[in-house]
């Protein structure tokens, strides 16, 4: 793994102690810049669950491979 440390690398679901695959980029509008980037981490069966939860409280979400970093999070479209 690139880039992350030891601790860094594991699925942010509660309770998930799977190695991380992806990375959940995130923002809320309300309070975050279109430059600030929240990130939580998944494993492949996460991803989906912690992605949906993000856009069902109508966060913008960018899901990217776990060792690219976005520079920002788009508003959806
Ligand atoms: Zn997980």
């Amino acid at each position: 793994m690139i880039g992350f440390g030891e601790t860094s690398i594991r699925c942010s679901s509660a309770g998930c102690s799977e190695a991380a695959r992806w990375r959940i980029n995130w923002r809320n509008p309300r309070i975050h810049t279109v430059e600030r980037v929240k990130v939580w981490l998944a494993c492949g069966v996460h991803r989906d669950h912690l992605t949906s939860y993000l856009g069902s409280r109508g966060f913008p979400v960018l899901v990217t491979p776990v060792d690219v970093v976005p520079e920002s999070v788009p508003d959806s479209a």
